[in-house]
């Protein structure tokens, strides 16, 4: 097995800045960004092994004692969401339909009030069977990373022969009522680039809501570059070659995609430009991983342990503080485009993505 070292800071964050935090409950930071948007990591584990993610022998995962419990994590929860003024919730992972138990832990999560918007990021795995008593159980919406419609070309980047799980895990998330139903795809050069359109064709032909993300370095190996990486701007000269694209009315606020609508609606296509055109100003953003480590943004090299906290006997206040300053210490941006960038030490599916 490929070992790769993830060196996982355990560290108290000080915050970037000398400056007081206002006595204020919510998640602000010295930019006057008010984060409202928890993503939660359920687990580090996965069952593909796509490329630009992580290598084909997977990683040293979380040991079981280390990720929260359900009780742990539920209270992390109900803090963000009464204390912190956390409105929307999405799980992801690793593989969040891996961790035992989603369908209540989802039921739970939903009964929290105010009651938060309710998504996942999934990679449509076993989602067939489970669209419905997951959607019963309270998620809202739903998205799931496809990069291709071609089952060759899914085995190369996934390392898994899965195309047909997938696909029928988007049909029985529609089916079940989760609305929207989006896909997430990541464009490799020489890989899937010539199939931008057709994964365009394929989302508007069944109704779900298509957005591409940039290839970004959080890969457990290292092999981001930068000439690799399929730009926003090609990624819209390529379905510009088949489609009228106009921007999409309406605000973006904090969302990280640009909008356009596909040959005059009302249809539409995402672009999320995270490296070329970030978007970090407007971020409302904070992350949970999956062994309690709050993070101010995915790039960040240091992290908050909550988990430590709750384990201490620390009451909800002190979590919800620590959680405060951590977000208060919040950089102005990531910093892929500056010389001196280096990439955080927890990959993306240790994260959240
Ligand atoms: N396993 C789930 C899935 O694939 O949807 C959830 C976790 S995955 C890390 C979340 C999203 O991050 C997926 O849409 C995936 O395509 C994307 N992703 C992973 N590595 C990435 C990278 N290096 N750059 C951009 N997006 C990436
Ligand atoms: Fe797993 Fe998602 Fe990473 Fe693919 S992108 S290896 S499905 S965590």
């Amino acid at each position: 097995m490929s070992a790769v070292n993830l060196g996982l800071p355990r560290l108290r964050v000080e915050p970037a800045t000398s400056e007081p935090r206002p006595d204020n409950p919510a998640l602000i930071d010295t930019f006057g960004r008010v984060a409202t948007d928890l993503r939660v990591s359920l687990t580090d584990r996965c069952n593909l092994r796509c490329t630009y993610c992580m290598p084909a022998d997977g990683l040293p995962w979380l040991p079981g004692k280390d990720v929260l419990t359900d009780e742990e994590l539920l209270r992390l929860l109900r803090i963000a969401v009464e204390r912190l003024g956390i409105t929307d919730i999405r799980l992801t992972g690793g593989e969040p339909m891996l961790r035992p138990g989603l369908e209540d832990l989802i039921g739970q999560i939903a009964a929290l009030r105010p009651r938060p918007r309710l998504s996942m990021t999934t990679n449509g795995i076993g989602l067939a069977k489970r669209a419905a008593r997951i959607a019963a159980a309270g998620l809202d919406r739903i998205n799931v990373s496809l990069d291709t419609v071609d089952r060759e070309t899914f085995r190369t980047i996934s390392r898994r022969d899965r195309l047909s799980h997938v696909l029928d895990g988007l049909a029985a998330a529609r089916a079940a009522g989760l609305d929207p139903v989006k896909i997430n795809a990541v464009l490799l050069r020489g890989v899937n680039e010539h199939e931008a359109a057709s994964l365009l064709r394929f989302s508007l032909d069944h109704g779900y809501h298509l957005r591409f993300i940039e290839q970004m370095p959080l890969d457990a190996q290292h092999g981001w570059n930068r000439r690799d990486m399929v730009t926003a701007s090609e990624i819209l000269d390529l379905l510009r070659a088949e489609f009228d694209l106009t921007p999409s009315p309406g605000e973006r606020g904090g969302a990280p995609a640009e909008r356009w609508l596909v040959d005059g609606g009302p249809g539409d296509v995402g672009v999320i430009a995270s490296v070329t055109r970030p978007f970090c100003a407007a971020c409302e953003r904070t992350r949970l991983t999956a062994d309690g480590a709050v993070r101010s943004c995915l790039f960040s090299n240091a992290e908050t342990d909550l988990r430590g906290l709750l384990r201490a006997g620390h009451d909800d206040e002190a979590v919800a503080d620590a959680w405060r300053m951590t977000m208060w210490g919040k950089l102005a941006g990531h910093e892929i485009n500056e010389a001196g960038f280096a990439q955080p030490l927890r990959p993306m599916s240790a994260i959240g993505g």
